[in-house]
């Protein structure tokens, strides 16, 4: 069996040692006589697993005791649209920085239930740059400003967490959390489908300051009502058993590794590589976004001959490297190289991209 080097955007590739350790574990979980997917939710056996997999994620990310952990259904989508139920009151403003594909798909969400303002756009400039902080055009009176932490397609990211003065910051961290320290304390509401840098797809994450749960909202279904999901601990029907394990094993393994600031030290290492062959290649590979705010864990370019696209594609392939083609929106190729993407693959990959050129160029 061979295992190729993954560079899917997400679903995305997943550590090596706990799909072994989850396979391992597949028939008889523990000694339990059972898959831990086939056992109650409420029975200690996952209860345990949901606890170590918070208080695991709590660790990485030291995340401060006024903040909540839920572990949800209806990926980073269903996050985004629960934001003003919870947070916000009837007619009460909500502000938005786009900044790629997702933050639109974020304000495409609320746009019907309250009155959403866009602070700043990148569109008009392809999205290939942050508008500056200054420029943003924020509400007085916002229930919160929601931004886009790194933009999965567009393959922009804020190097900073932006300063909106009192107002909760809400980021969408999807495809860049635990990927570096953070300082949650600086947030109101962090949240992050999972199939990114987190496990599998099926469990969500989102992380709330304690005392934006007792805000009014809307009136909103329980299901829907995050106060609601802290008072069941995520579960208030049953919860993707599978999944949440999957993303614990994911927890123990960045933690036996040593934590977020070695993911940090080497998703820039990694980062750096791949954007260091696209700017020395002499215009054969472009990547189009701003320095100072290229992804670090998802690197888009494009070839200088599209015709060259398919070649590339295929012998990529031939040798061990898979799912490079870019989004459809944009087209190219894109490089996802979360936590979970070792450092050999990127070299991997760096190496064909130079082979390549010299075949190509
Ligand atoms: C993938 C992604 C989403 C959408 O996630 P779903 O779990 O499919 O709803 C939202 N935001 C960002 C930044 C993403 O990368």
């Amino acid at each position: 069996m061979s295992r190729a080097f993954n560079f899917s955007a997400g679903p995305a590739t997943l550590p090596e040692a706990v799909l072994r350790q989850a396979q391992a574990e597949m028939l008889d979980w523990h000694g339990v006589g059972a898959s831990i997917v086939e056992l109650s939710h409420r029975g200690p056996e996952f209860m345990q697993v949901a606890a170590e997999a918070e208080a695991d994620l709590r660790a990485l990310m030291s995340i401060p005791d006024d903040y909540a952990v839920l572990f949800l259904q209806g990926g980073a989508t269903t996050a985004q649209a629960l934001l003003p139920l919870n947070f916000a009151a009837p007619g009460q403003a909500v502000d938005y920085v786009v900044t790629g594909h997702w933050g639109k798909t974020a304000l495409k969400q609320v746009k019907h239930c309250v009155a959403a303002n866009v602070a700043a756009n990148g569109e008009p400039g392809g999205y290939r740059d942050i508008p500056a902080r200054d420029t943003w055009q924020l509400s007085s009176d916002a229930a919160y400003v929601h931004y886009t932490a790194n933009e999965t397609i567009h393959g922009v990211e804020f190097r900073d967490i932006p300063d909106v003065g009192d107002v909760p910051l809400v980021g969408d961290f999807s495809s860049s959390i635990v990927s570096e320290p953070l300082d949650v304390s600086k947030f109101g509401v962090i949240y992050a489908g999972a199939q990114k840098n987190l496990g599998p797809v099926g469990v969500s994450v989102v992380i709330v300051r304690r005392d934006l749960l007792e805000r009014a909202g809307q009136p909103r279904a329980e299901i829907l009502d995050y106060r609601a999901h802290l008072k069941g601990e995520s579960m208030l029907n049953t919860p993707p058993t599978w999944n949440w394990y999957l993303a614990g094993l994911v927890f123990k393994w960045m933690l036996a590794e040593g934590g977020v600031t070695e993911f940090a030290a080497r998703n820039a290492r990694k980062s750096a590589l791949l954007y260091g062959v696209i700017d020395q290649s002499g215009g054969f590979y472009r990547n189009e976004v701003a320095a100072a705010v290229r992804s670090r864990m998802n690197v888009p370019f494009f070839l200088h001959d599209e015709a060259l696209d398919k070649p590339f594609l295929a012998q990529a392939q031939e040798a061990g490297l898979i799912s490079l083609k870019g989004h459809r929106a944009l087209g190219g190729m894109r490089a996802s190289i979360y936590n979970a993407m070792p450092e050999e693959g990127v070299q991997a990959l760096a190496t064909f991209m130079r082979d390549f050129q010299q075949r190509h160029g």
